[in-house]
């Protein structure tokens, strides 16, 4: 039996009347940029995030990127201050710091939640620190109880990337909720995934919005007027058209991600596959899988024999690119250790019930010696 890692076509066959009565409403419209669309999908998505502004944008790069952008521009950083940022993220976390002039300070995470551990958090904040930028890896929030508690003893702006959490929520409240601002990915693979590229911010802060809403549209609020050096990132009307459809049922794939996760965490008895730690089940929304194994790449390959498709998130870490030579001096043994042993097991809202045992079965029967 095949199992695919994430087939984008089933997951968006489900929608396909409607996607496509939504791509007619835009033609029909003929209105592509900056139109009703973008304005309704913005306003849904804050009202499902439970913020007061959501402002579209062309990816979640430029999402992260813009509210670092809006916070130069407030005054609020300078060049060269920092940002704390978990080590073992997806590139994108520090390419939107170093784009913008500021310094990554990664951290290590904890190791059974993969998450961001606040106790170095606090360890690591010195004087030109300015931003905690926790990202919810894997789904599942970081501490942020923990971490705004740091953020406002310490008078520090608390950035959330969300990239990967859409739904995820802690004592009712959603990612994108917890911090000053908070940055999604509308990546085709992600929770709640485009039919390409966009990004969105959301925060309860007016002005910050106004600032990210004027830069992701060359610095201008109004036609030809060009108070700042903004650049081109804006989510386009057929995107947020597609978008208005999927979030509707967002929350029930949730759900059934989670209780495919609960399967695996079941049935996957094995002493050599570490399960992934969950703090609470609603605060994970199960973008990704993760378990960890030190023959990780035979696990791999015994997968693949058996027809499974899985992936390494991420298999080198951000500080180990030629493209960030410059942190390579730094000690972070969790992260390291994590890229050597973390393997991603199939998990989408498409994936049936047997292919969810043909994984379980054929976890349990991987011989570690192999
Ligand atoms: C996907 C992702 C991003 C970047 O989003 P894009 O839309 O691909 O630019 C940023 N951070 C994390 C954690 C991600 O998973």
């Amino acid at each position: 039996m095949d199992v695919p890692f994430l087939s984008l076509r089933e997951v968006n066959r489900r929608d396909a009347d409607a996607l496509k009565a939504a791509a007619a409403r835009v033609i029909d419209a003929g209105w592509y940029i900056l139109g009703e669309e973008l304005a309704a999908f913005e306003r849904e998505f804050a009202a499902y995030c439970g913020v007061r502004h959501a402002v579209g944008c062309g990816n979640g790069l430029d999402a992260l990127s813009l509210v670092l952008r809006a916070w130069r521009e407030m005054g609020e950083l300078v060049e060269g201050d920092e940002v704390i940022v978990p080590a073992n993220t997806f590139i994108a976390s520090f390419l939107a710091i170093t784009e913008n002039g500021l310094r990554p300070v990664p951290v290590d995470p904890d190791p059974h939640t993969f998450n961001i551990d606040p106790a170095r958090v606090e360890a690591a904040i010195g004087p030109r620190t300015r931003v905690i930028m926790p990202v919810h890896l894997y789904g599942q929030l970081a501490d942020m109880t923990a971490l705004a508690d740091i953020a406002g003893r310490r008078g520090l702006l608390l950035l959330e990337d969300a990239a990967q959490a859409h739904g995820a929520v802690s004592r009712g409240t959603r990612a994108g909720a917890f911090g000053h601002a908070a940055a999604f990915s509308f990546f085709p693979t992600k929770n709640l995934g485009a039919l390409g590229d966009g990004g969105a911010v959301v925060t309860d802060d007016d002005q910050l919005a106004a600032y990210v809403a004027a830069l992701r549209n060359y610095g201008s609020e109004v036609k030809y007027d060009h108070p700042m050096r903004g650049i081109n990132s804006r989510l386009d009307d057929m995107q947020a058209a597609m978008l208005r459809v999927k979030l509707g049922h967002v929350d029930a794939d949730t759900t059934r991600r989670r209780a495919i996760a609960t399967r695996y965490r079941d049935g996957i008895r094995h002493p050599g596959i570490i399960l992934p730690e969950v703090v609470r089940e609603e605060a994970h929304a199960w973008h990704l899988f993760v378990v960890r194994c030190s023959w990780r790449d035979a696990l791999q390959r015994h997968l693949h024999a058996l027809g499974i498709q899985s992936q390494i998130h991420y298999p080198v870490p951000p500080h180990r690119q030629a493209a960030y030579a410059d942190l390579a001096h730094l000690h972070l043994p969790v992260t390291d250790q994590l890229a050597g042993d973390v393997l991603s097991l199939p998990l989408s809202p498409v994936l049936t019930d047997a292919q969810v045992a043909h994984v379980i079965a054929a976890c349990r029967a991987f011989a570690e010696a192999a």
